[in-house]
């Protein structure tokens, strides 16, 4: 049995004082519940220490939004994997569609993001996932597989023990659409096989896949019961705490 993970992704979202009044709601709204999922939440850079020093007597685990793939340097603006570390993240979201289509990134800065991350003992969250167009084209499985390929070029199973997948069709990525649990179970199964193919049968056993894109808790038990979805990565829903954990608790 894989375990469950489900990981909200603040995007902009929250200054200080939000930050520590959603925090301190989930805590009280997870509180007595044994909740069997594991539960990551990610805000933005600015907040990450409060955050941490909020989460040190909870078992909610800390994220980053995104990480740079130098390590230190004349990168003005960007964030390298230590002070990510130093801030108390264990993981960070790699890949989002946001980053591929508003900031130009690349598979190519993607895997280099991945293998830096890898490197310095964070665990990525890799996003990936095909657009409105791509899907009505019928190039889907073309796009997920090269999108896989690329991001994780260069990188042995062993490194990847701690990389989480995250399927993220991109028509669904706060629309309020989400892929039915049908289409969402396709997609899984597709990457599950491809890294069966790619890596091991048995890693493709193992890793966790998470579905995101208008995750709510009124949608999350269906999808989260599809023999291939291990989680969740959800944006909108997570940014209230009866939401979020309404999702936990359906994982
Ligand atoms: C996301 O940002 O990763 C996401 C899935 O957003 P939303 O849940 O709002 O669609």
């Amino acid at each position: 049995m894989r375990r469950k993970v489900i990981a909200g992704n603040w995007k902009m979202n929250n200054d200080l004082n939000g930050t520590v009044s959603l925090i301190s709601e989930m805590k009280k709204e997870m509180q007595g519940k044994n909740l069997p999922a594991e539960v990551i939440v990610c805000p933005p850079f600015t907040n990450l220490e409060t955050a941490s020093a909020l989460l040190k007597d909870s078992s909610i685990k800390l994220g980053a939004q995104n990480i740079y793939f130098e390590e230190s340097g004349a990168f003005t603006g960007e964030i390298s994997p230590d002070m990510l570390k130093s801030a108390g993240c264990e993981f960070v979201i790699i890949g989002h569609s946001e980053r591929r289509t508003i900031f130009g990134e690349t598979d190519l800065s993607i895997n280099k993001k991945i293998k830096t991350a890898i490197r310095h003992g964070l665990k990525p969250i890799f996003c990936i996932g095909e657009t409105l167009e791509e899907r009505e084209k019928g190039v889907t499985f073309n796009v997920i597989e090269s999108q896989l390929r690329k991001g994780l070029e260069g990188i042995t199973e062993t490194e990847l023990q701690n990389l989480i997948l995250a399927y993220e069709p991109v028509w669904a990525i706060g629309t309020g659409k989400n892929a039915t649990p049908e289409q969402a179970q396709e997609v899984h199964k597709f990457i599950r096989t491809l890294i069966s193919k790619l890596f091991s049968a048995n890693f493709s056993h193992q890793i966790v896949i998470q579905y995101g894109g208008s995750v709510k808790a009124e949608n999350a038990k269906e999808l989260l019961s599809q023999p291939d979805i291990d989680g969740a990565l959800v944006g909108g829903a997570c940014l209230k705490a009866d939401s979020f954990v309404k999702i936990i608790e359906a994982a």
